[in-house]
């Protein structure tokens, strides 16, 4: 129970962040109200890959047993032709070799664990449309005072386009847009099995995986000059993988309704923070998937915000900041220069890919990928 003076803060989005934010202030003593667009907290979505500082998090809260409870079995990730025969192949010992203690798990599966042990009044079905520092409307027309705006809303942050201007000053376009959605298919899940399994084409990737009981999850990635969203999603998919072979066909006849679908891009602004808001997770550092991480760099962010609240409100939302971004950078350094190995360009550049895969057997080479190509964001959780 908040005490009866506790400070009043307003947390703009239950995702990752948003939650992870809301258990460190509640537990710190904090009056938390959570308001999120959608009617309830996302479930399903695609599979991340959770390890890191978000991990280290995870753990001091409490929570990896639940999200053990929640791991996909996912026994490899496997490139395929388009008949369907293997190419190369990761298994999934070699990774957890390159990504210490990593979970693969839905990102709904990860919010709901987080939502589970929250706390704090929740208004869903809402959202903000007007933020002058502690001052908030919100979509209903009501409003209220905080002593903390917490902007926790995702990539495409309404926080941040109120309060530090529009998105197109902040946001780096990848060059990509994703789609990830899920759907029930007995047959299909049991042919596909527990292997990640992906087929590239130049430009182009489509994967799947079984999730549980007879379901699937799949993730599509495409190239697109245009950072504008097709108005016709179904219409798009169906364009850009219709001749692509393998399951695609399947995959393309059995689209949801509630397919996710977003540009690929990165967030990059020079201050999170303004007066009495502060931005956490995607809204002022979104990596990409290209990058992975960003879930955990969500979670890592949320636990150093209050961390820094917690020594002391002056200088807290800076000295935030400062512990971040450097690895949010860097994070974002590493997702640009892996757009090549998820979206090659070229046959040659897949080959290269699978070439490495199979080599990622060998310990050797698995010290070497970890040195080279994986983000080192451990430091943020020390502070100094
Ligand atoms: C395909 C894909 C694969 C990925 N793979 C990985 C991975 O392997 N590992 C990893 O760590 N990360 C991965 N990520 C990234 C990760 O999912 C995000 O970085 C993470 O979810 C960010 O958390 P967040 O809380 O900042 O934003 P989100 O999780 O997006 O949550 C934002 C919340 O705010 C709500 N919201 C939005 N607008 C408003 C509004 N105006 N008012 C109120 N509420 C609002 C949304 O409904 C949502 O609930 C991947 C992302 C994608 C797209």
């Amino acid at each position: 129970m908040p005490k009866s003076n506790a400070q009043r803060v307003l947390v703009v989005g239950a995702g990752i962040a948003g939650l992870t934010t809301a258990w460190w202030l509640e537990r710190a003593g904090w009056d938390v109200l959570v308001v999120e667009r959608a009617p309830a907290v996302r479930t399903g979505g695609y599979l991340i890959d959770f390890f890191g500082p978000g991990h280290e998090v995870a753990r001091r809260m409490g929570l990896l047993p639940a999200l053990e409870l929640r791991r996909a079995p996912i026994t490899s990730v496997t490139s395929v032709d388009a008949r369907g025969r293997r190419r190369s192949e990761i298994s999934a010992a070699a990774y957890e070799t390159v990504a210490d203690g990593v979970i693969s798990l839905l990102r709904g599966d990860l919010a709901a664990a987080l939502r589970a042990d929250v706390r704090a009044a929740f208004r869903f079905g809402t959202s903000v449309s007007a933020v002058e520092d502690g001052r908030v409307t919100f979509s209903d027309g009501s409003t209220g005072e905080f002593d903390l705006v917490v902007g926790a809303d995702g990539v495409h942050s309404r926080v941040r386009e109120l309060v530090f201007g529009p998105s197109s000053s902040f946001v780096r376009y990848l060059g990509h847009h994703t789609a990830a959605f899920s759907f029930d298919d007995p047959e299909l899940s049991a042919r596909i099995g527990y292997r990640y399994q992906m087929l590239t084409v130049p430009h182009r990737m489509i994967g799947c995986y079984a999730v549980r009981d007879g379901a699937m999850a799949a993730l599509m990635l495409h190239r697109s000059r245009s950072q504008a969203l097709p108005a016709d999603l179904v219409g798009a998919l169906r364009e850009r993988f219709g001749d692509l072979g393998w399951v695609a066909p399947s995959l393309l006849s059995l689209l949801p309704a509630d397919i996710y679908y977003d540009e690929v891009s990165q967030v990059d602004m020079p201050s999170w923070h303004r007066g009495k808001v502060v931005l956490v997770g995607d809204a002022c550092g979104a990596v990409s998937l290209f990058a992975g991480h960003g879930a955990s760099l969500a979670m890592a962010g949320a636990f150093v915000l209050a961390e820094e609240l917690a020594a002391g409100p002056d200088g807290a939302f800076s000295r935030y900041q400062a512990r971040m971004k450097p690895a949010v950078s860097h994070t974002q350094e590493f997702g640009r220069r892996f757009i090549g190995w998820m979206a090659p360009s070229s046959r040659l550049r897949i080959s290269l890919r699978d070439m490495a895969f199979r080599l990622s057997e060998r310990p050797v080479v698995r010290r070497l990928i970890r040195g080279s190509v994986m983000p080192d964001v451990d430091g943020v959780l020390t502070r100094s």
